[in-house]
This record gives C-alpha cells, sequence and structure tokens, in this order.
C-alpha cells in the first residue's frame, strides 16, 4: 500500500462517507476539517485514489466527473433535474455486451438518464 498524504485521507473518508460526488463537492467537505486545502489538491488526490483502485471515477455525461466508493462493476441512473447519482445493478449486462463485442478486452460506462424519486414526487 502507497503512503497516503493526511489531504489524501480525509478525501478518502470523504467519498466513502457520502459517494458519488464531484470534485467541487469534495471540496466542500474537505475545507470544513482542513480550511487550507486547494481545490487543485483535492483533484489531484482524487484522480490519483482513481487511478490507484481505491476510489472509481464515473464519466458523467454533460457533467463534472463523478468519484464513486463502490469498485464493484455497477451502472448509473443520473436525475436530469438534481444531478443526483443512483447505482443501478443490471445482472447479465456484462455478458450481453461481451457476446455483442466479441471479445472479453473492452470498457465501458453506462449512465441512464431518469428522474429520482425526490424529482418524481416533486412533479
Ligand atoms: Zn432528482
Ligand atoms: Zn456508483
Amino acid at each position: 500500500m502507497k503512503y497516503l498524504t493526511k489531504q489524501c485521507k480525509l478525501i478518502l473518508a470523504i467519498i466513502q462517507e457520502f459517494g458519488h460526488m464531484t470534485a467541487e463537492e469534495v471540496y466542500t467537505e474537505a475545507v470544513k476539517q482542513m480550511p487550507k486545502i486547494a481545490l487543485g489538491t483535492v483533484y489531484r488526490n482524487l484522480n490519483e485514489l482513481a487511478q490507484d483502485g481505491r476510489i472509481r471515477k464515473i464519466r458523467v455525461p454533460d457533467g463534472p466527473d463523478r468519484f464513486d466508493k463502490t469498485l464493484s462493476p455497477h451502472e448509473h441512473i443520473i436525475c436530469p433535474v438534481c444531478g443526483k447519482v443512483l447505482d443501478l445493478s443490471v445482472p447479465g449486462l456484462d455478458e450481453c455486451l461481451r457476446k455483442a463485442v466479441k471479445t472479453d478486452n473492452f470498457d465501458y460506462a453506462l449512465s441512464v438518464n431518469a428522474r429520482c424519486s425526490a424529482c418524481r414526487a416533486a412533479q
């Protein structure tokens, strides 16, 4: 295990507590505990943690990347109204894709746009 700096540990703890956060959201939380932390430090540490496989980077179309504490394969539902990101499990999707793509060697990111329950209720 690589040595983690104090900033890095804090950022990891924040992701593990809240999940699915943008770098800006992580920064807002981090500043409460470490007032001198810079936004650039937050970005750098998030990317390093994602590269090390401690967190997962989720690409969001038309929005900033999110960082996820859940490393196991899963998809996401993104609410177009409030921007909330929810986990989605599609059993058999991986197998289906593998058959369609005809190789094991591929990567994909699926995000479904659908209103979250709170936004549906507010309609
Ligand atoms: Zn919503
Ligand atoms: Zn997730």
